[in-house]
């Protein structure tokens, strides 16, 4: 077994982990990332609304609350820094009778507190203004401006790569077994390695309870709470513009319908606690209880065209708050768990907070060339046509569609698997570039993208996975 040494070993590689990685690399550090999966963004941060929520619902005083209103702060210049998509897009939570109006005004109250800006309830008709497929049951709606909507991906790829070009190392495939507390800082057993770490981050998403009560005393307990979503194709992406959530009350429990930064329309989630911390299976029932709540706060959605459906886990902690500090009776041990909504929010104001956290007890310094900012992939789409022109002049390989449904090329392919933490497998394609995203979900490019990741990465097509090892695509040639 090999044996490596870090002052700082953050486990998981979601968008928690990504994120205090990107801010610990200011430090002068030496960091890993250890995430079991072949790539980053694997568990719940790619499987989620994906809206940066303005954070007028989170408990008064909670980590939630600050950290939500904090993140959503941050997204905007963060999106500039590390080119990934957001759009503010604004939010709107709808009731449907008088008698839910003081839910409105007390959810509006409670932002105010928060530190949410610019929020105010509007009538009915109003609402109905701004977005004519609201419902004629609608009475009045929060609005709240700041609300936005992110990708999940871009967002936690981005923090991934700007942090190994700042010298994070990523541990992939690499799943820690046993944390044990040493005299000098813990000990991770792997399932390839030992690893030595003067200080541990924990942000294992759903399994965080699992290596908070290695080394605590003081135990955590996290149940899976899963969401289903329907992902409408981009001919419906703008039914709605603003991300449409209901008050949850007499009518249930709010069923969210919002456009995605990439043009399409989701709708969900459901949630429902479950045992299994691998359980993200769809459930039909379930999917027909989002078609039909989504439809109570937004008329005519046209759920013929559904190309997908999926679910997430959120982490939820029986506390009902996150836990994002060093754990009291294991000192160099630091907590980020029960990170369930609004954790993609709150993401960068979490890195930021335990990195400075971390860096004070480690007594780094900053770094003199930390790089702040990185180039996302070209993306020929939002180019001009002279510059696209030129771009397939320099490389013709831009020139060339594989997926036809999301148009992407093949010179954006081949860039998501060469550049820093490239893909290697067909979900990190897609995630970095949308190439199987669309209505045929990679029925036509599939093959096509197959092919380019084995002649990129010098394998045979039978080795190929669609994500983890054992996904293989093709099982042998006849
Ligand atoms: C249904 C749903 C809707 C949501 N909607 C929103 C929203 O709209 N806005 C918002 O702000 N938030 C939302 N969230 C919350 C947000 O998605 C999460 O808070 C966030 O993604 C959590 O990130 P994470 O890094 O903590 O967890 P994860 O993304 O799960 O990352 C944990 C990583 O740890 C790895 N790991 C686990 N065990 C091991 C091990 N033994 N060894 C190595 N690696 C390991 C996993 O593979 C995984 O990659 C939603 C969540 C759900 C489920």
């Amino acid at each position: 077994m090999k044996e490596l040494y870090y002052d700082v070993a953050i486990i998981g590689g979601g968008v928690i982990g990504c994120a205090v990685a990107r801010e610990l690399s200011r430090y002068d550090l030496k960091i890993s990332v250890i995430e079991r999966e072949e790539d980053v963004c694997s568990g719940t941060s790619k499987a989620n609304s994906a809206i940066v929520h303005a954070g007028y619902d989170a408990t008064l005083g909670s980590w939630k609350a600050r950290f939500n209103v904090e993140g959503n702060r941050m997204m905007g210049k963060l999106a500039q820094e590390l080119d990934f998509s957001f759009i503010q897009n604004g939010s709107l939570v709808l009731c449907f009778s008088e008698d839910e109006v003081q839910g409105l005004e007390e959810l509006l109250e409670k932002g105010k507190k928060n530190g949410v800006e610019d929020l105010s309830v509007l009538s009915g008709d109003e609402v109905r203004a701004m977005e004519p497929n609201v419902s004629g049951q609608v009475v009045a709606a929060l609005y709240a401006p700041t609300g936005g909507i992110v990708c999940p991906f871009g967002l936690t790829i981005a923090l991934a790569e700007n942090a190994c070009d700042n010298g994070v190392e990523f541990l992939l495939q690499t799943e820690v077994i046993e944390v044990v507390k040493t005299s000098d800082g813990y000990d991770l057993k792997t399932n390839d390695s030992i690893i030595h770490a003067s200080y541990v981050v924990n942000a294992a998403g759903v399994y965080a309870d699992v290596f908070h009560n290695m080394v605590s005393e003081k135990k955590i307990h996290i149940t899976p709470r899963k969401g289903d979503y329907l992902l409408l194709d981009k001919e419906a992406g703008n039914h709605v513009t603003h991300t449409i959530f209901q008050l949850p009350g007499k009518m249930g429990k709010g069923v969210l319908v919002t456009p995605t930064v990439h043009g399409n329309l989701l709708t969900g989630p459901t949630a429902a606690d479950v045992k299994d911390k691998e359980n993200t299976r769809t459930d039909a029932a379930d999917l027909s209880d989002v078609m039909e709540k989504a439809a109570w706060g937004v008329k005519d959605i046209p759920f013929r065209q559904i190309i997908t459906s999926f679910s997430g886990l959120r982490a939820h902690e029986k506390g009902n708050d996150f836990i994002v500090k060093e754990a009291e009776d294991a000192e160099g041990f630091f907590d980020a768990a029960g990170i369930e909504s609004p954790g993609l929010t709150s993401a960068p104001a979490i890195g930021v907070f335990l990195a400075q956290l971390i860096a004070r007890k480690a007594h780094a310094s900053k770094k003199e060339d930390f790089k702040g900012t990185r180039n996302g992939i070209t993306d020929p789409r939002k180019l001009s046509r002279e510059e696209r022109a030129e771009l397939i002049k320099k490389n013709p390989r831009y020139g060339t569609i594989i997926c036809r449904c999301e148009e992407v090329s093949e010179g954006e392919i081949v860039d998501s698997i060469n550049r820093t933490l490239g893909a290697v497998s067909l979900d990190g394609i897609k995630r970095r570039v949308r190439a199987g995203m669309g209505r045929c979900q990679a029925g036509f490019c599939g093959p096509k993208t197959m092919e380019i990741l084995a002649r990129e990465t010098g394998r045979n097509m039978e080795d190929i996975c669609k994500n983890r090892p054992g996904s293989n695509v093709l099982t042998g040639r006849k």
